[in-house]
């Protein structure tokens, strides 16, 4: 095993990123080895774990970089390596501040590895003045310190950061490579994993939550066949909410479990462990494991009506390519008898309409819109035309 071993459907990035570890080992780096990278893939094709393979490759001390057995490579996708600093944000946008302690932690000497790696997971969430902030350190870092920044594409910054990064770009992975990965690392069943990794677009995660989980299934069906019954604006306004209630009880539901995981890991990493109380010099750090997640229980819910956003929208691409007499694969299988019907009673043009209502939503969601106003002028949106 080794840590490309997740990246599915993406040789060439391994190979860049093996050919700039091998060059990160020489006293000095060779050209292939930058201090700057830019990790771009759409969302669910798996940048941050890429990012992080190559992270613990910089950091390997096995033979071959990238081993994944070595100290350097565990600890490293284990998020324990201490010279590796990882900010995956909560917020819908990183602060000042969150670069400001990255800059000063990216100045620090290395003290277990080569390397000091500054990983920045949605570095898209970072308004102009703070990646302004950002681009002097990326400018001119010291000789130790590697930047690895990932956004859905490169578009996604200012250009005067994406000029001085190398960029690196995934592909969507076939729905046939993100199958087999279900299976040989969830022991998924084959042919529930490919019916997933197709559901789901090739989208990873989203993917691996359908082959778990039978439930998800269920709501996927209700949220994408809910439109189609909408009679008045009150029912568009109910179904609102309805998705709204949903999408908090699922994200509750994945936090509750992890929420309780991490707490257990903390109070084993402070030597805790059976103690019934906990000594106030180590309560800082549990109030502040609390707080992250109090704040990442909100992002979640977002993120579950994201998700609910690609579902439609693979919905309506579905009936557009059925209208259009399009000799497409659809997504959605499992709904055959809906498309027809959403298909048969409307017209092309309004598809397109009900795809742009869909994606102003979506953006919408990701502001500090309230999601059921959103969702309520969507749903409106969505209603079958008299
Ligand atoms: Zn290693």
């Amino acid at each position: 095993m080794s840590v490309w071993d997740e990246l599915v459907g993406q040789a060439q990035v391994v190979a860049t990123f093996q050919a700039a570890a091998a060059g990160a080992r020489p006293q000095v780096p060779t050209a292939a080895m930058s201090h700057a990278w830019l990790v771009t893939g759409p969302p669910g094709s798996g940048r941050s774990t890429a990012a992080l393979a190559f992270a613990a490759a910089l950091e390997c001390t096995g033979a071959e970089p990238g081993c994944g057995q070595c100290e350097g490579c565990r600890q490293t996708l284990a998020g324990t390596h201490p010279d590796v600093v990882r900010l995956a944000t909560d917020r819908m946008i990183i602060t000042i501040d969150e670069v400001k302690s990255l800059i000063e932690q990216a100045g620090r000497m290395p003290w277990q590895g080569r390397w000091r790696i500054i990983l920045v997971e949605d570095a898209d969430r970072m308004d102009e003045r703070t990646t302004n902030v950002l681009l002097k350190s990326i400018e001119e870092p010291p000789p130790y310190t590697v930047w690895l920044l990932c956004t859905p594409s490169s578009e996604d910054v200012l250009p005067t950061i994406r000029s001085r990064c190398r960029l690196v770009r995934l592909c969507v992975p076939s729905a046939q490579a993100v199958a087999d990965l279900l299976v040989k690392r969830d022991g998924a069943e084959p042919q529930l994993a490919l019916r997933a990794a197709r559901a789901s677009q090739s989208h990873i995660g989203l993917a691996r939550h359908l082959a778990k989980d039978e439930g998800a299934w269920e709501r996927r069906r209700a949220l994408m066949s809910a439109p189609i019954s909408l009679r008045s604006v009150g029912d568009a306004v109910f179904a609102a909410a309805d998705l709204l209630e949903q999408a908090e009880k699922e994200a509750e539901a994945a936090s509750t479990a992890r929420d309780a995981q991490e707490k257990a890991a903390l109070i084993r990493t402070l030597g805790l462990e059976g103690e019934s109380r906990i000594p106030p010099a180590m309560r800082g750090q549990i109030k502040a494991l609390e707080d992250n997640q109090k704040r990442r229980a909100k992002r979640a819910v977002t993120d579950v009506l994201d998700r609910a956003m690609v579902d439609l929208l693979s919905f309506y691409r579905d009936v557009l390519s059925r209208q259009l007499g399009s000799q497409l694969d659809s997504v959605n299988l499992d709904l055959e008898k809906e498309i027809a019907q959403v298909a048969a009673g409307s017209t092309a043009e309004q598809t397109l309409a009900r795809v742009a209502a869909v994606e102003q939503c979506r953006a919408r969601l990701k502001t500090y819109v309230s999601p059921l106003l959103a969702l309520e002028s969507l749903m409106v949106q969505l209603r079958p035309q008299a």
